[in-house]
């Protein structure tokens, strides 16, 4: 297993959302959560991610055989955890170029290798974008300053592709997104996709799901999963909504 979250219990100011929640994610698999807005979906990428706020009051996360949840938030982005934001923050006064190889170099250091230099990264930096269809021009903005939502979330799928995560959890990277934008994300998320990288996506649309096909999927409910399935429960649910999940 890449990742095993046990009986998992989150409180944000004392209020219980998420409520002995469990999943299992193995080697190279896709995994979808699906669920009603307020179920929980991304106060689990959060607590995955180390957002202050969160306590955990009970339960286990062990990711790569590490015990997640006693791991800085730096580290676990350093051992290969990656969270894609439903809302990236615009950073003004930061370039973007700036904060992508900054990102990847502090990740090369942890890894043992060489810093990329300023013209290597942009190169590399530049292919990336052009499996994107992202102009590079988006290099010399503020990091997502003015950016689009479509832009944005393409922002997201660029450190991925940089970074070349082990686990890439990714919430509502389809919220807001054209047909095309969508196509793209979609795109970037399958050249990622290997057996030995694992996925969750978090969404409330099938649509999503029919350019990026789920191993597995899950309804989220009051902070737990209530059905898993493969990729017809995602179908079901477009269908007849969340009322069909008992
Ligand atoms: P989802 O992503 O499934 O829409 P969330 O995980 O964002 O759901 O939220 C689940 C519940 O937790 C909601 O009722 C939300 O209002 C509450 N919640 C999440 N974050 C906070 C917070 N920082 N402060 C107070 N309540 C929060
Ligand atoms: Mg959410």
């Amino acid at each position: 297993m890449l990742l095993s979250i046990k009986d998992l219990h989150v409180q944000v100011d004392g209020k219980p959302i998420l409520k002995g929640l469990s999943l299992d994610i193995g080697f190279g698999e896709i995994h979808a959560i699906m669920g009603q807005n307020g179920s929980g979906k991304s106060t689990l990428g959060n607590v995955l991610a180390g957002r202050p706020g969160y306590q955990v009051t009970h339960g286990s996360i062990v990711f790569q055989g590490l015990d997640l949840l006693s791991l800085p938030v730096e580290s676990r982005s350093l051992h290969g955890l990656f969270l894609g934001m439903q809302y990236p923050v615009e950073v003004p006064g930061v370039s973007n170029l700036y904060f992508l190889r900054a990102m990847v170099n502090h990740h090369r250091k942890h890894q043992g290798l060489p810093e990329q230099d300023a013209a290597a990264f942009l190169k590399w930096a530049r292919q990336k974008m052009a499996l994107l269809n992202m102009d590079p021009e988006f290099l010399k903005r503020g990091l997502n300053v003015g950016f689009s939502g479509g832009e944005k979330k393409r922002n997201e799928i660029l450190q991925m592709l940089l970074l070349e995560p082990s686990l890439v959890m990714l919430d509502e990277i389809d919220s807001g997104l054209d047909i095309d934008a969508l196509q793209w994300v979609a795109k970037g998320v399958n050249l990622l996709r290997d057996a030995s990288r694992s996925m969750i996506l978090i969404t409330h649309y099938q649509r999503l799901l029919s350019y990026i096909e789920p191993d597995v999927v899950h309804v989220l409910r009051e902070g737990r999963i209530v059905e898993s399935g493969d990729k017809t429960l995602a179908e079901r649910l477009e269908r007849e909504g969340y009322g069909s999940v008992s």
